[in-house]
């Protein structure tokens, strides 16, 4: 499906095994030599001709100028003379075509490039636990991936085009220069070494600033994203001027670490700088007075002067670049790091597809405590007949929404199994799982587009009219229909177009069109007034015909026609029974029965 969209987009799981190496220079190589071997190859031949070619000039020059000098005042067309020249031409001509060869192979590479990594790190991202995505900015995230594209295209250009030119101005300026003079090698080599050390020193200082800078700029866009996310509550509680303090500290810092950087980057050129003009002019003075001492002609001084520029100019290049790549190598590594964090509760190598054949659902001895050690189960068992409908009940912070999440394995236990007929959730595979299992959260996650995309989304392969039969039987049909678009209707960001009503019934249609055989509603019904809650109390109902239900439910009146209804405080189940028998009962359950009809909902309650 997304390939037909997308020929590039690639799923990690497609890559290497499912393996992304998490160090910077190991992904990139890996992303390059097992996709784009053959382009990666001709990059660096094409860059070779380049630098190569262009390098015959100094030579060419020299031959050229000793042909001049040796015919005297008229010299005169002689072959001495412009064979030379004709080859400088050719060796310039066929050097650009070599570098714009290369530029063809990059603009083919880069960009598919940019995108596989992207891809690769979105589809790795998606992969995460709610627990990691619920730590991180979102907008943090988006960025990092977004970063981490543009940081791979960077670093290849700097590798396939800037280090290697140097290293063959290198090898080129000292084979030829050591024709004339061993002292010209000495000082390429004694130049060279100390710049590519003080540069690595310097750029390693580069990287450590470049990731702080990374982090903060990344840490700033999460901020300005969250406030924007939330700009009706900003507004709702009129604390404009405490975000605006809020993003000014983000942005101050992000701009510290941009001085720092900036200041840093600025030291490291004047050095690297002044080291270069220091080399040239030694370089050619030594020429000077080599042919002042007539041990070289002034060809040769053309050519060891000429070699000196082509290779200081690579120097300097590069060190500009080195500036640029320790940079880009930082929010790579950076990039990885946050993202490539290996997954929580991954699937088990071969882990096999959960089979729902009836819909049982089992919690043995479960204990389980949150990552900051605050503990919610503590042998914990419950047995869910298949087809049985079970409303949990019981105060905030019980465990109920905990429960229900170990079922869809956003949290696993630390010991214990929670088994659907039969079958250890732990051990089977995660999508298969999902698949099985269909959830009406208590906030029901919208994205930004049509009504049809988002009750759709439930089953891809879902048609119009089984789309529109949902919305029917989740009561959204005559809502969507008000709508000038109707379905095509765009509901906003997070669904913001439509009211909180609105919106859990299009949780609800989606879990309508899913057809699993298990069900879970998280406070399914918290958003509807009371009249909304009746009118679908029957289409949920008719929701929880032939499935396994866990129904979450603050308001009584939701849950209490289930089959069993379980009390739960402190992690461990308090009351069970129905309705009736823990009203007969007379304890916390038929008290906070009491305390509900007394209350708010009385109307709505004998409306029964
Ligand atoms: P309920 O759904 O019954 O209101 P929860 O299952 O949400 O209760 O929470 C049970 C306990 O676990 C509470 O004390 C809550 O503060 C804690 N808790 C919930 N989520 C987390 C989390 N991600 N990290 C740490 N503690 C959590």
């Amino acid at each position: 499906m997304l390939s037909d969209h997308a020929p590039h987009f690639l799923h990690f799981r497609d890559f290497n095994g499912g393996v992304l190496p998490n160090r910077a220079p190991r992904f990139l190589w890996q992303v390059l030599w097992l996709r784009y071997r053959g382009r990666v190859l001709l990059l660096l031949l094409a860059t070779l001709g380049g630098i190569g070619l262009h390098s015959f000039e100094p030579l060419l020059l020299r031959d050229l100028i000793k042909a001049l000098q040796a015919g005297g005042d008229a010299v005169g067309w002689r072959p001495e003379v412009w064979t030379p020249l004709l080859l400088i031409g050719a060796a310039w001509l066929s050097s650009a075509a070599c570098n714009r060869l290369r530029d063809w192979v990059d603009a083919l590479t880069s960009p598919i490039l940019k995108l596989e990594v992207q891809s690769l790190l979105f589809t790795y991202l998606l992969e995460h636990s709610p627990d990691f995505l619920q730590n991180n900015f979102a907008g943090k995230l988006g960025q990092k991936i977004r970063q981490a594209g543009e940081a791979s295209v960077t670093l290849l250009a700097i590798l396939s085009n800037d280090v290697l030119r140097l290293i063959l101005a290198m090898v080129i300026g000292v084979s030829l220069s050591a024709g004339e003079s061993w002292m010209f090698p000495l000082l390429l080599i004694g130049w060279t070494l100390p710049t590519v050390v003080v540069s690595v020193f310097l750029a390693r200082r580069c990287l450590a600033l470049s990731r702080v800078l990374s982090d903060e700029i990344s840490t700033c866009t999460g901020v300005i994203v969250d406030v924007v996310t939330n700009a009706d509550i900003v507004r709702a509680f009129a604390q404009g001027p405490f975000e605006c303090i809020r993003v000014a500290q983000a942005l101050g810092k992000e701009m510290n670490a941009a001085k720092k950087l900036r200041w840093f980057i600025l030291i490291f050129a004047a050095v690297l700088y002044t080291g270069l003009l220091l080399f040239q002019f030694a370089f050619t003075a030594l020429a000077v007075h080599k042919t002042v001492s007539g041990s070289m002609g002034v060809g040769e001084l053309v050519m060891v002067i000429s070699l000196g520029a082509i290779i200081g100019n690579n120097v300097w290049g590069l060190c500009t670049r080195a500036i640029d790549f320790f940079d880009q190598f930082g929010v790579l590594h950076s990039a990885l790091d946050v993202i490539l964090i290996p997954h929580a509760n991954p699937d088990l190598p071969e882990a096999p597809t959960l089979q729902v054949t009836a819909g049982a659902i089992r919690f043995q001895n479960i204990a389980f405590a949150h990552r900051d050690g605050s503990r919610v189960f503590q042998n914990f068992n419950l047995s869910i007949r298949p087809g049985e409908k079970v409303g949990l009940v019981g105060p905030s912070g019980a465990g109920k929404s905990t429960l229900i999440r170990m079922l869809r394995r956003h949290f696993e236990p630390q010991s214990g199994q929670i088994l659907i007929d039969g079958q250890d959730i732990a051990t089977v595979s995660l999508s298969s799982l999902n698949q099985a299992v269909a959830e009406v959260p208590q906030d029901p996650g919208l994205f930004h587009r049509s009504i049809a995309d988002n009750i759709g989304y439930a089953r891809s392969q879902a048609s119009e009219d089984e789309v529109v039969e949902a919305a029917g039987l989740a009561h959204c049909h005559g809502f969507i229909m008000a709508r000038p678009q109707g379905y095509q209707s765009i509901v906003g960001e997070r669904g913001v177009r439509l009211s909180g009503g609105e919106r859990q019934r299009i949780a609800i249609a989606r879990a309508f069109l899913k057809k699993a055989r298990l069900l879970v509603l998280d406070e399914a019904t918290s958003a509807l007034d009371s009249e909304t809650e009746h009118a679908i109390r029957e289409a949920l109902w008719q929701l929880f015909e032939g499935r396994t239900v866990i129904a979450i439910a603050h308001r009584l009146s939701t849950v209490n026609r289930m089959d069993r209804i379980l009390y739960l405080e402190n992690g461990s189940i308090e009351e069970e029974g129905s309705h009736a028998q823990l009203l007969a009962r007379g304890g916390r359950y038929a008290r906070l029965w009491t305390r509900q009809l007394d209350g708010f909902i009385t109307e709505e309650v004998k409306g029964l």
